[in-house]
């Protein structure tokens, strides 16, 4: 439920609200606006009656918030949400390109590709340094290993890191090492990870699973703000179709509608959305047009020797060649790279 409150509601009668709403047991939000105040509460909406707000003299309108995803929805912060990774802001008009290889496998690779990536106009590392692997016997990533060269080539560099974290367990491991933890698509809905990431102070990048809809998207989304967690960023990286010509099917139509119903950051990940090199640029210039707030890119200094996805891997000179094309595109969508 939204509680708008009229321009001159006094403080003290805002906090008396917002201990009535928590002694009721739901969870109170208290949004103060430039003009007016406007507080939320969530949870059982049933007993809001007995607060009586309707009748109430500083209240100007209740609303109740439709969306099953109350957090995460446009309905409760108009607002576009920035999430700040590092030094880097994703959301505003200026548009974050991340890129790195698929997984960190030694110090030449990845300081090799992470030039490549600055170079091109990258500001965020990408690297996984734990791998969700379909096969067993395919290249797991170095877990520990891999996290400390991912934030020595990020320090170096100047580029804050993003790198997936698999399990709860990990979840503070990783959040030692890197600016922002990815929730890769295979564990959207593993809920004891969502609710452990909501935990840290640390950026989310959450890729959408391939068989996920968008409202079960925006729905694990809620997983992270509701643990106060709202550092949250969606990622559209393909789903699952009937189709079978690219490695999963890039539903660019999911940008407009994440960021008509949420407020949080969207960004597209061409790289899996495709799995095939030459459509990597065609599909980030498309999603780029299509609003997204910025790009998740693979790129590897020798895709042909790459442990993990290399046939989706840029090389560098075909990042910066997009890097260019960018540039050119995004002032037509209000944004600089
Ligand atoms: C990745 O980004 O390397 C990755 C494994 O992505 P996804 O979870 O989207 O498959
Ligand atoms: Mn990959």
């Amino acid at each position: 439920m939204i509680i708008v409150m009229k321009p001159d509601a006094p403080a003290n009668v805002v906090d008396d609200l917002l201990a009535r709403i928590e002694a009721k047991g739901l969870k109170p939000l208290h949004m103060p606006g430039s003009e007016r105040v406007v507080l939320g509460a969530l949870g059982d909406e049933r007993v809001l009656g007995e607060l009586e707000l309707e009748g109430h003299p500083y209240v100007e309108a209740v609303k109740p918030i439709l969306a099953p995803y109350k957090l995460v929805s446009r309905e409760l912060h108009p607002h576009d949400s920035i999430v700040t990774i590092g030094d880097v802001s994703i959301g505003g008009s200026r548009f974050a390109l991340i890129a790195g290889p698929c997984a960190v496998e030694n110090e030449t690779q990845l300081l090799a590709s992470a030039k490549a990536a600055k170079a091109a106009g990258a500001r965020i590392l990408r690297g996984g340094a734990f791998k969700p692997r379909t096969s067993p016997y395919s290249f797991q990533g170095h877990g520990g290993e891999g996290l400390t060269l991912l934030a020595d080539v990020g320090r170096e560099l100047g580029m804050p890191v993003v790198t997936e974290v698999l399990e709860s367990g990990d979840v503070d491991l990783v959040a030692t090492h890197a600016d922002a933890l990815q929730v890769g698509a295979r564990n959207m809905q593993n809920f004891s990870l969502l609710k452990a990431v909501g935990q840290v102070r640390k950026p989310v990048i959450l890729k959408r699973g391939m068989s996920a809809r968008i409202e079960d998207l925006l729905l694990a989304a809620e997983y992270i703000l509701a643990e106060g967690n709202d550092q949250v960023v969606l990622c559209e990286r393909g789903i699952r179709t009937f189709e079978t010509a690219t490695r999963n099917t890039l539903d660019l139509a999911a940008v407009p509608l994440l960021k008509a119903k949420s407020h949080l950051p969207v960004i597209v990940d061409p790289s899996h959305g495709t799995g095939i090199r030459a459509l990597v640029a065609p599909m980030a210039l498309a999603g780029a047009a299509a609003g997204a707030d910025g790009l998740m890119i693979e790129v590897h200094f020798d895709p042909g020797a790459a442990q993990c996805d290399g046939a989706q891997s840029l090389f560098p000179h075909q990042l910066e060649a997009l890097g260019k094309q960018l540039g050119q595109l995004l002032p037509v969508v209000g944004r600089t790279l």
